[in-house]
């Protein structure tokens, strides 16, 4: 059975202190199916773009094992856009627009082929589309949601809703903040776990990434990079390659989640090296492996 991603797809305008560049690949969706392609496949989207969306970028995903069959493609529709600019401190990112066109009526529509999926991931959506997801789903054994301080601010009662139904949350330090109204993270952890996900992860950009689970606290560091090009799009590459992995040896154990967690820091550190989703297009499962080792070497000590 295919691991299931929903979100969104589109283009980017992205600005760094370094380089620009206008109408590149982007979208949640995309970031998340083509990090989780080096694990496992297939993997499946459901996602809406216009007609107007470049035939090359449904190649690329096509040649990286991406199912395409949920992704709806409207005659004479306009491409969801999004368009940033980074400070120089890459944390710090200013939105400059978001046009949502297409993606502003999109009504998911799962395969019937996926609906028996038993992994799926459900990308930065609004709530109310991630609750349609899994109403079309029949019993998903392993449910991975990613949300941003948008829904948290303006749907949060839909999103609760979302979260008594995931099994695994993925946020960062703002947004757990924000949706727990605590300031002190390792208690924020214990107030969003008891809305439900049995698993919080909380994003520390630079700083790594933690895992919460039943009085256990795994804490995993980030890469350590002199060149971060691009940060766009490194929270989904995280998701991707933490839900690949866990698809691909269907175990859902401490440990094995503990491994996730450095599989997707590696896939954020991919992919941030270049612009866009170029990061990870070229990349092979030894060059992951390899990455693999070296985040075990960083944390090894007597
Ligand atoms: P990230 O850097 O992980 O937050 O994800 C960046 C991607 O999210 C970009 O490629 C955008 O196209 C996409 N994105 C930005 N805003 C939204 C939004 N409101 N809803 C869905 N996707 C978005």
């Amino acid at each position: 059975m295919s691991l299931l991603v929903v979100g969104s797809i589109g283009t980017d305008d992205i600005e760094t202190p370094f380089d620009k560049i206008n109408d590149a690949l982007g979208g949640s969706t995309t970031y998340i199916s083509l990090a989780a392609s080096y694990f496992t496949a297939p993997v499946s989207i459901v996602g809406v773009v216009g007609d107007d969306f470049n035939k090359e970028y449904i190649k690329m995903l096509e040649e990286h094992n991406v199912d395409l069959e949920g992704l709806q493609i409207v005659e004479g529709g306009k491409t969801f856009r999004y368009g940033c600019k980074y400070q120089y401190d890459l944390n710090v990112r200013d939105t400059l627009f978001t046009e949502l066109n297409v993606f502003e009526h999109f009504n998911p529509v799962i395969p019937d082929k996926e609906r028996k999926s038993s992994f799926v991931v459900l990308g930065n959506i609004a709530p109310a589309l991630q609750i349609n997801v899994l109403n079309q789903l029949y019993n998903p054994k392993f449910v991975v949601c990613d949300t941003m301080n948008f829904w948290i601010e303006r749907t949060k009662e839909e999103l609760i809703e979302v979260l008594k139904r995931v099994n695994v949350l993925i946020i960062n330090d703002s947004e757990a903040r924000l949706l727990s109204q605590e300031p002190n993270l390792i208690k924020a952890a214990r107030m969003i776990r008891e809305l439900g996900p049995e698993y919080l992860i909380i994003k520390k950009g630079e700083h790594g990434a933690m895992l919460f689970a039943d009085n256990t606290i795994f804490s995993a560091p980030a890469y350590p990079m002199e060149n971060i090009f691009d940060p766009t799009g490194a929270g989904d590459a995280f998701a991707g390659g933490f839900t690949g992995y866990l698809h691909k040896n269907q175990t859902l154990d401490f440990e094995n989640m503990k491994r996730a967690v450095v599989y997707g820091s590696v896939m954020a550190s991919f992919c941030v090296e270049k612009f866009s989703t170029k990061g990870l297009e070229d990349l092979s499962y030894l060059r992951i492996h390899d990455r693999f080792l070296e985040f075990r070497e960083l944390t090894k000590f007597n």
